[in-house]
């Protein structure tokens, strides 16, 4: 039987994909800024289908300091991903964008079509970019050689497996992290920002299981968003991430750095038409598996 190839396989949202189907690349079996390796990865496993998740991938003040780099590496292992997928014939691939992606100045609900009617938002603009032109290229080569390639665009993911990064991560891995340390050291609780933006949070393992739905189903043009379309404010978030370390100090606002965006509502009717009873992960579950994962793997966890 053929598998199907995960790029970014040790990653947060490539190593939800579980099962036999599937061989889990990281950076370790090749470096996708570079033709070569991914030509070989290729040739070596011959897969049915890529599903294209490794990208460099930050937060707020990682996008800021080294806007270079996030442009770079995620122009170069895009291009080279889906160049030398169609180059070797797969029919099917899907790449990974991301709701950061969408104009600073826009209507809401995000959706589709709106992606390119103004730039993103200063704080991440290089990333952004290289995203949106890895979408263009997927459409490009749709136009122009029979192949079932995709965009989806999930908004704010979390679960094991993620970067706990306090400074260059994501926000909500962040948190869990200054948690555990303050719960720790019996310090207060300082939270970047107002805790007031809100934001629509996807469990890994929702991810993985809309994506692969919609590798068996989806033939349409149009990138799809993977949301719950449920906003928390970060507030929310952090009062839940306290209860469930039973954190018993002071939590604080620090309204001197940076928070991003204050909101960023998206569309999920497509997957929402295309799977009625899909069941996502209630925030308080996927938050205790995420904590339960970085307790237990404290040592191993990429922070
Ligand atoms: P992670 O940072 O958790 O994982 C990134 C993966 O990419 C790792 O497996 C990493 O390998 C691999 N990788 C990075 N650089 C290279 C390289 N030069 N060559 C080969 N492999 C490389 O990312 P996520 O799982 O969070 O993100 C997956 C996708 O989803 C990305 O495209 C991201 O843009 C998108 N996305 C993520 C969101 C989020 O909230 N996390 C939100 C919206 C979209 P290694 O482990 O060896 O370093």
């Amino acid at each position: 039987m053929k598998k199907i190839l995960i790029t970014g396989g040790s990653g947060l949202v490539g190593s939800s994909f579980i099962g036999e189907e599937f061989i889990h690349l990281s950076s370790k079996d090749g470096d996708l800024r570079n033709k070569e390796s991914i030509k070989s990865l290729i040739e070596k496993t011959n897969p049915e289908g890529i599903i294209h998740c490794a990208a460099k991938v930050g937060g707020v003040l990682g996008n800021t300091k080294y806007p270079g780099d996030f442009y770079h590496d995620n122009i170069m292992m895009n291009t080279n991903v889906i160049e030398e997928a169609k180059n070797k014939g797969i029919k099917k691939l899907v790449f990974f964008s991301s709701t950061c992606v969408f104009p600073d100045e826009v209507e809401y609900p995000l959706s589709p079509e709106k992606i390119h009617l103004g730039p993103p938002h200063q704080s991440n603009y290089a990333y952004a970019y290289a995203k949106r032109m890895g979408q263009v290229q997927i459409q490009a080569y749709k136009d122009q050689h029979d192949l079932n390639y995709f965009t989806v665009i999930p908004t704010n993911i979390y679960g094991p497996n993620d970067s706990y990064d306090m400074e260059n991560g994501h926000v909500l891995p962040s948190l869990i992290h200054k948690m555990y340390l303050a719960r720790e050291s019996g310090e207060d609780f300082i939270v970047w920002g107002s805790g007031n933006p809100l934001r629509e949070f996807i469990f890994s393992e929702d991810v993985a299981k809309l994506t692969m739905n919609l590798y068996r189903d989806y033939n349409g043009n149009a990138p799809v968003i993977l949301s719950t379309s449920n906003e928390t404010s970060i507030k929310n978030v952090v009062l839940m991430i306290a209860d469930i370390f039973d954190f018993k100090g002071n939590i604080k606002f620090d309204t001197s750095k940076p928070e991003g965006q204050y909101r960023k509502p998206s569309d999920n009717s497509v997957i929402r038409q295309m799977y009625p009873d899909f069941k996502f992960t209630q925030m308080r579950e996927g938050l205790e598996k995420s904590i339960n994962w970085f307790i237990e793997n404290y040592k191993i966890a990429r922070k």
